[in-house]
């Protein structure tokens, strides 16, 4: 089946996104405290040009909301964001793929796993921690059971890229694409760019 050669990252899944990072007062995470504690990309300059596998049936599910996703991030102004398609998992930082939920993913609508390679096995990596390559797992099967509309899912591709930027969660009821949770926001906010702008 194809997407069997995935399942060496799948398999180093563990749920464990504890929230961190200190609220500022009006809840929202600032600068510092918006990222994962030193985590990020090995080399951080890949995200001028960030390389990206997808599968063609990732693609035809979730392209439109990958393009404007790409498209909004590569838009900020301030910050050097690209992106590039590569042939191959093993030459990306960014990898998108849609997957079925087998019970590890815990009902969530999509999650990014850090990994590092260890010849063809991408190995999970703490969050705090810097990664080579940025897993984004979407579980369509989830999105259904939780009645996600378009938006939602649209909403869901941008949070996830912005983990591979090493953002990482806000506080609900923040105005942020990082906050978790079946919401309508589909493009970085003025927090999420603030944010941004600080690390890149
Ligand atoms: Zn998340």
């Amino acid at each position: 089946m194809k997407k069997s050669k995935y399942f060496t990252i799948i398999s180093f899944l563990s749920l464990t996104l504890a929230l961190s990072g200190v609220a500022s007062a009006a809840g929202e995470l600032k600068d510092a405290n918006a990222f994962y504690y030193n985590g990020g990309f090995k080399d951080i300059s890949v995200t001028e040009n960030m390389k990206y596998y997808i599968p063609s049936y990732t693609w035809d599910q979730f392209g439109d909301y990958i393009d404007d996703s790409f498209s909004d991030f590569s838009s900020i102004s301030g910050v050097n964001f690209g992106f590039e398609e590569v042939s191959w998992l093993e030459d990306a930082d960014l990898f998108i793929v849609d997957t079925d939920e087998d019970g590890t993913y815990d009902g969530l609508p999509g999650i990014m796993i850090p990994c590092n390679w260890s010849g063809s096995t991408c190995n999970k990596v703490s969050y705090n921690s810097r990664w080579e390559l940025a897993a984004v797992f979407l579980l369509p099967d989830n999105m259904e059971r939780e009645d996600f509309s378009s938006i939602n899912r649209h909403k869901t591709v941008l949070h996830e890229i912005g983990h591979a930027y090493a953002l990482e969660h806000q506080p609900k009821g923040v105005n942020s694409v990082m906050v978790p949770g079946k919401l309508t926001i589909t493009s970085p906010t003025s927090l999420d760019i603030s944010n941004l702008k600080w690390k890149y």
